[in-house]
């Protein structure tokens, strides 16, 4: 944490030296990997797929001294922000051997167990227990274990410019209940995933066999996870990568009633328009579609489910995005070449890999989808669409991401441009012209 208050040159820990390097969290001996067969090594029995909890086991990744030859998995809780975690003890912030304190912090909800949660096939990238741990494995907590939940269940109240507008103009109805009141207020169930992978069955999934998966993974991520390679015993691997978010509207006992009606929206991260609302495609519209549709499907007995991904830009991360907006807008911005701008820069068009994404449905156990709210809705949020996404939704109905019934032509679609950058340009130049510098 950043003591704003204090001036920069006080020393946070006075006791000691200003030059005296703050003491290391860690002995002199690192270990760089350890083996199957080394003394000591005797991971906790983990049986993915074991029909509960307790026969399963606890996923133990902590590589604390007293965890480290005990341990069942690899990498750190945590997804992405595993690194924050590092930085947080490099600073001395946060020491080696916390165990957090759990009270209070149980499911809002105790989402009903599903046979899919003991078929190793079904669910390969999250814990299905990943929610229970405290209760599930109170004996090891009590004892010291430092095992940590991978899923978090919470309820909100939550508010959207598109849903006030909705209600506002009397297309969404305030029920008191589920749209709490004419401002728009909604009641929403939250689940919190961070990826836990069970390498054989990821393996499995992209028809891979699982040592190049593991390979692969090791030599893409710097040599990061030694353990991927000298430790096949270790079939867990906690991936430094972003999860996802599932917004319930209704009642959360409803989503796995085969008897209800379901509304679902998949939704990949794209943080600036879904945020900040920038109008270069068309996120934001189809999440507030899919929030609005969700909300109204619930309202109507059923259930509706949002599944927000961690997977910005395609997964392609927004620099890569930005790089590819650039090419689009400066080599004439039309739909015959939208996927062809991210190829030239990416590789591949696409990295989102839905072959995971089932794994939350069977998860939460949907086994019927009424209403998909997907791009195919197009023409029902035809007013929320910004004029100059059309490149790309004209560009997507051509690649087969849904149909209107429509075949383009490829000299059609190179009719469909995007708007220039004509206004950001009279900008650059008047910048120039006067001699500020720009960043
Ligand atoms: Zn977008």
């Amino acid at each position: 944490m950043l003591d704003t208050d204090a001036p920069a040159d006080v020393d946070r820990h006075p006791k000691e030296e200003p030059t005296t390097p703050p003491k290391s969290p860690h002995s002199k001996h690192i270990t760089l990997t350890t083996y199957p067969g080394q003394s000591g090594i005797d991971p906790v029995p983990l049986q993915w797929g074991a029909p509960d909890a307790k026969s399963r086991g606890p996923i133990i990744v902590s590589r604390h001294p007293s965890m480290l030859k005990r341990r069942n998995a690899m990498g750190a809780h945590g997804g992405s922000y595993s690194i924050y975690n590092a930085l947080a003890i490099a600073a001395g912030d946060l020491p080696t051997d916390f165990r957090p304190d759990f009270t209070n912090t149980e499911p809002t909800f105790k989402f009903p167990w599903q046979p899919s949660w003991a078929d190793p096939t079904k669910i390969v990238s999250l814990d299905p227990y990943g929610h229970d741990i405290v209760a599930q494995f109170k004996d090891y907590l009590d004892a010291g274990w430092d095992i940590r939940p991978t899923m978090a269940v919470t309820r909100a109240n939550m508010k959207l410019a598109e849903i006030e507008k909705a209600v506002s103009e009397g297309k969404l109805a305030v029920d008191g209940n589920i749209v709490v009141d004419e401002t728009g207020e909604v009641r929403v169930t939250k689940v919190a995933v961070e990826p836990v992978w069970y390498l054989p069955g990821v393996a499995a999934r992209f028809g891979v066999d699982e040592g190049t998966l593991r390979r692969t993974l090791f030599e893409q991520t710097g040599g990061s996870y030694p353990e991927l390679i000298t430790r096949p015993d270790l079939k867990v691997f906690l991936p430094p990568i972003g999860g996802m978010t599932v917004y319930i509207f209704g009642p959360p006992e409803r989503v796995s009633d085969e008897n209800v009606r379901l509304a679902l929206r998949i939704h990949d991260e794209c943080n600036g328009s879904d945020v900040f609302q920038s109008d270069i495609c068309t996120c934001r519209p189809y999440l507030a579609f899919g929030i609005q549709e969700a909300v109204r499907e619930a309202q109507n007995g059923g259930s509706g489910v949002v599944i927000y991904f961690r997977k910005e830009g395609r997964a392609l991360g927004e620099v890569v995005k930005y790089l590819v907006y650039n090419a689009r807008k400066r080599g004439g911005d039309t739909a015959d070449k939208y996927f062809t701008r991210t190829e030239n820069i990416a590789g591949v068009r696409d990295m989102r890999f839905q072959a995971l994404m089932p794994d939350i449905l069977h998860w939460l156990g949907i086994k019927k989808i009424d209403r998909m709210l997907s791009m195919s809705n197009m023409n029902i949020l035809s007013e929320m669409i910004p004029k100059d996404s059309r490149v790309e939704i004209d560009a997507k109905i051509n690649a087969g991401y849904f149909t209107t019934g429509k075949q383009y032509t490829m000299e059609e679609l190179a009719q469909i441009k995007g708007r220039g950058w004509e206004k950001w340009e009279d900008v650059t130049s008047l910048i120039d012209a006067i001699g500020i510098g720009y960043y």
